[in-house]
């Protein structure tokens, strides 16, 4: 079965396969798994390696979700800096998951070399850049707090930061040395390869469509057949569809848009020089990274408009031209945007839904580590573990009452962010 069209940039320039698994007829396994990301393909990966007989259903192709479409950036820590997760979390339970996912980017760096995924991963950090004096004076204060944690993190000033990426538009930056850039489909399709390698079955062009408990079992059932499951892992994050009651009402869905340009060869050069990966620390954020072929991939937040000819190309064209004021007319080749789930508190979830019904959800765009280290943490749990030991509390779902407006919201201000800066 081949593919008509491509989802990212990503999906085309993988150098690992895609799977493509359709389910013939029904199944019984002991944990069924929804969703083929980051979270549903590291859950398989490591509840196979424990002996788990599973199963991951995946409604389009592996990484069709925010997994496939990313910026690539395997950042440590959350997003909200290590302090505010302390305040928010309590601080045991903050300063563990912090320590869990500071210490993320290595765990999936030894995965990538572990299963040899082909996924362009460099490792030379990313770099969070300050669009303000102001968001300088919040790198400083993440600094110190990283650095009061033994993090290799360091706080550039303004003439370093432009020294690196090649631009004086920025005030400083945050480099942080645990960090580094991949093709996030490469990573997905490696983990989807590793899984099905360690005995996870894998079925991709298959919707879950109704979830219902039969006695002591899980029953799924799908487009292509009916799955008995005793456990069931939901992974399927900004993609969640109606399949749990409410589920998609916990989060509120914005987007993020990337453009690529063709391979510049000699003349992107200077830009990022060291291979770091970019963002900003604006309110409507801008992200900006090199693949292993020399292109230069920008995004920012909102979708696409007008595709390759339209105003989200011309917002790339000015955004470059205004960093890179000697970089010159560059053509794009490749335009696309993904879901992200953002909570109300800027914080990730593990719900417990049901017995035996987990998911981990709303990583508000940052989901390499989490999505990675939270799958892990599931597969541990359902081969035996506690609940306590979760990198995170387990939670119940609440609704998010005002998400469908804020969501209509969030995507105004973002098209009038293109807008304005095309001006
Ligand atoms: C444009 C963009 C840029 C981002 N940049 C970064 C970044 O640089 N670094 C970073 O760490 N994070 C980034 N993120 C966030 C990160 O991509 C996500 O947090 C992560 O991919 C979530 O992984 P997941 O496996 O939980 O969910 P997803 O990858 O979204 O997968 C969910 C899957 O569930 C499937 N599904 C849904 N419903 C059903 C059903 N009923 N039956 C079967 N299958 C179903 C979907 O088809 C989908 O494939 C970005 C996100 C976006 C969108």
């Amino acid at each position: 079965m081949t593919k008509s069209s491509t989802i990212s940039l990503w999906d085309r320039s993988a150098a690992e396969a895609d799977l493509i698994n359709p389910m013939t007829g029904d199944g019984v396994t002991d944990l069924a798994i929804v969703g083929g990301g980051f979270t549903g393909l590291s859950t398989a990966l490591h509840a196979a390696e424990k002996g788990i007989d599973c199963r991951v259903l995946e409604a389009k192709q592996i990484g069709y979700g925010g997994s496939g479409r990313n910026v690539g950036l395997v950042n440590a820590g959350l997003w909200l800096p290590p302090q505010d997760v302390r305040a928010k979390l309590g601080e045991k339970n903050g300063a563990a998951l912090i320590k869990t996912l500071g210490e993320a980017p290595s765990y999936v760096r030894s995965l990538i070399e572990r299963h040899q995924i082909r996924c362009e991963a460099t490792w030379k950090g990313t770099i969070h850049a300050a669009h303000s004096p102001k968001g300088h004076e919040d790198l400083a204060r993440r600094a110190e707090e990283w650095r009061r944690l033994a993090a290799p993190v360091e706080l550039l000033s303004r003439d370093e930061a432009a020294d690196l990426i090649g631009s004086r538009s920025f005030h400083g930056g945050l480099l942080d040395h645990r960090a580094g850039t991949i093709n996030p489909m490469g990573y997905a399709r490696g983990l989807a390869r590793a899984a099905q390698g360690a005995g996870a079955q894998i079925h991709t062009g298959v919707r879950v469509q109704a979830l219902r408990r039969e006695g002591t079992d899980w029953c799924l059932d799908t487009d292509r057949g009916r799955v008995r499951a005793k456990r069931v892992v939901l992974g399927t994050n900004a993609y969640t569809d109606d399949l749990w009651p409410g589920l998609k009402s916990t989060f509120t869905k914005i987007h993020f848009f990337q453009l690529a340009t063709v391979p510049l060869g000699d003349k992107g050069k200077a830009i990022l020089r060291g291979g770091q990966g970019l963002w900003d620390t604006g309110a409507i954020m801008f992200s900006l990274r090199r693949d292993a072929f020399g292109r230069l991939i920008i995004g920012s937040m909102g979708t696409v408009i007008g595709g390759m000819d339209g105003l989200s190309r011309r917002w790339a064209t000015r955004m470059l031209q205004r960093l890179f004021p000697d970089l010159g007319e560059v053509p794009f080749e490749h335009c696309w945007h993904g879901q992200i789930a953002m909570t109300p508190d800027h914080l990730p979830r593990m719900h417990r839904l049901d017995e035996g019904l987990y998911t981990p959800i709303g990583y508000n765009g940052r989901g390499i580590t989490p999505g990675t280290i939270f799958g892990k943490a599931m597969a541990e749990l359902l081969a035996g573990g506690r609940e306590e030991d979760l990198p995170l509390p387990v939670s119940h779902p609440k609704p998010v009452k005002s998400a469908p407006v804020m969501s209509h919201v969030y995507q105004t201000a973002f098209t009038a962010n293109q807008v304005l800066k095309c001006v």
